[in-house]
């Protein structure tokens, strides 16, 4: 009998769970349900007047391996869109000025000493406590610590509120002070704890990634995306899950999940009423705060240890301006804001100046992130207003007080999961609360890193779980059958 496995939720991590299930064994029963109308999740590229928008990730890491890695087993190796060469600059917004980030960061560490010398970004006093790092002893103990502590304790306090923090914060839109440095960054804890400081360490990691993968330094880790967005990466993942036999269906919820005698019993509300399904396994792909109440009736500590993952919300305001002089001003990839600036735009991409082909030619496109831990009540205003707020931004910023000729907001209610301390408890909590639960895995971006990358390896490693439990039900009842 061939095995069913039903995929929740089809953001990039169901996609990529159903596409691998598929991919390793054709002969299953897969069916993806989604909510939503339209699949992607929180990618979502909208077309409009000639403007490519991305109202969620705008590009993906590509030393992270499974985002290229993907792209490239599914034909899209070759549609793989990196930044403008020339434009590659981003800056740090500080007390209304931009400064140059400097070059030579590893991660968010700095490991080039002429360019952060250079930066009028930090005081000299500041440049000095950083060189602090090469003779500081690594704290004893192994305690997990905050990422603030963490940075500040290495690095100094400016540095780490002017330049790791703003950065940080462009990833998880998260608090330094509250995040895990264990969950976000353990490799930084590596390197202290092994080169006794995390410049050194931070430079011989990097070194030694090189070296693994071959390469000779040359190209540059960097971000990627596809010629006319993120939507081909989800386009052709639906396409080939439905070659491959797989069925996708839109617009439906899960809305309870309940153990019955061989596997599970599915129900999945309809406009026309609900229906019921059994399956064998079953890939949680939604929202933590989604999954926690399906997950329950099968298992409470499960439920509760995604319940207890904080989620902040956020948006995107994209504006798009037909005025050449706005096009010239944007030269290079945009900023990031410090908290301590206490700004209400977090973060702004010049999309038209970072990417090709994203605003018609001589037009400009840009995004703002509103919306950081700890500033969510901006969240509530009215989209005019949003739009207002970036626009003065705009004008204080880059003297840009031209009115743009489309805004788009796009929100996203609880979309961000913050790793706060105790985060790699409570994965573990929920993971050995899995192992026993037979033929049910949870994925997404809630546990071990919320880029694209990571969340399509956290889907396929969730379509392995699965079809191991599978695996073993099937060879029990082989050999009782003998
Ligand atoms: C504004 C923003 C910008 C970002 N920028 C970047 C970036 O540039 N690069 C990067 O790598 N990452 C970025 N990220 C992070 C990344 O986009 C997300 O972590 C990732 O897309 C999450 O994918 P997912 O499939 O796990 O979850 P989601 O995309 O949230 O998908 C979960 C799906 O489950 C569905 N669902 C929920 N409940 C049910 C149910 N009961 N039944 C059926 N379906 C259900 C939902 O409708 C949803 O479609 C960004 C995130 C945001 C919010």
């Amino acid at each position: 009998m061939h095995q069913r496995v039903l995929v929740i939720g089809g953001g990039i991590t169901g996609l990529a769970a159903a596409h691998h299930l598929l991919s390793d064994h054709p002969e299953y029963a897969v069916t993806l349900v989604e909510r939503d109308t339209r699949l992607g999740g929180k990618i979502l590229t909208v077309e409009q007047d000639g403007y490519v928008i991305e109202g969620g990730p705008d590009s993906m890491l590509d030393v992270k391996p499974r985002g290229v890695g993907l792209s490239r087993e599914i034909g899209l190796g070759d549609r793989l869109l990196s930044p403008t060469e020339a434009t590659r600059r981003s800056f740090v917004l500080r007390k209304g000025k931009l400064h140059r980030i400097p070059e030579g960061l590893t991660g968010l560490v700095p490991t080039k000493l002429g360019p952060i010398a250079r930066s009028g970004l930090i005081s000299p006093r500041g440049k000095a406590r950083m060189l602090g790092d090469y003779l500081r002893r690594p704290a004893a103990g192994d305690e997990d610590e905050s990422l603030a502590a963490f940075m500040t304790r290495r690095l100094g306090d400016e540095v780490y509120t002017n330049l790791i923090e703003p950065l940080m914060a462009g990833i998880y839109a998260g608090d330094g002070r509250a995040l895990s440095l264990e969950a976000t960054f353990p490799q930084l804890r590596e390197a202290e704890l092994k080169h006794g400081s995390l410049i050194k360490g931070v430079l011989a990691q990097r070194q030694k990634a090189e070296a693994q993968s071959g390469g000779n330094g040359a190209k540059r880790p960097g971000f990627v995306t596809y010629d006319t967005g993120l939507r081909e990466l989800v386009d052709t993942l639906a396409d080939r899950i439905t070659a491959q036999g797989g069925e996708i269906r839109t617009g439906v919820a899960v809305s309870l999940l309940e153990r019955c005698q061989h596997g599970y019993r599915v129900t999945i509300d309809r406009d026309d009423g609900p229906e019921t399904m059994r399956v064998d396994g079953i890939i949680l792909a939604t929202q933590a705060w989604a999954a926690a109440p399906l997950l329950e009736p099968l298992d409470h500590r499960a439920s509760a240890a995604l319940d207890h993952i904080p989620h902040v919300s956020n948006a995107i305001v994209a504006l798009g301006f037909d005025d050449p002089t706005v096009a010239e001003r944007l030269n290079g990839f945009g900023y990031v804001v410090p908290r301590t600036e206490h700004r209400p735009v977090m973060a702004m991409t010049w999309l038209s100046s970072k990417w090709t082909g994203r605003a018609p030619e001589g037009k400009a496109l840009i995004r703002a992130f509103v919306g950081r831990a700890g500033q969510q009540d901006i969240l509530q205003c009215p989209d005019d207003t949003l739009i207002d707020v970036v626009r003065k931004e705009l004008s204080e910023v880059l003297g840009i007080t031209a009115k743009p000729e489309i805004a788009r907001i796009f929100h996203w209610d609880g979309g961000m999961p913050q790793y706060t301390m105790g985060h790699r408890e409570r994965v573990a909590s929920l993971e050995t609360a899995l192992g026993g639960i037979s033929g049910v895995a949870v994925a997404g971006n809630m546990i071990r890193g919320v880029g694209l990358p990571d969340c399509i390896a956290s889907g396929e490693s969730a379509a392995d779980k699965v079809v191991g439990d599978l695996a073993g039900v099937e060879e029990v009842a082989t050999a009782s059958v003998r």
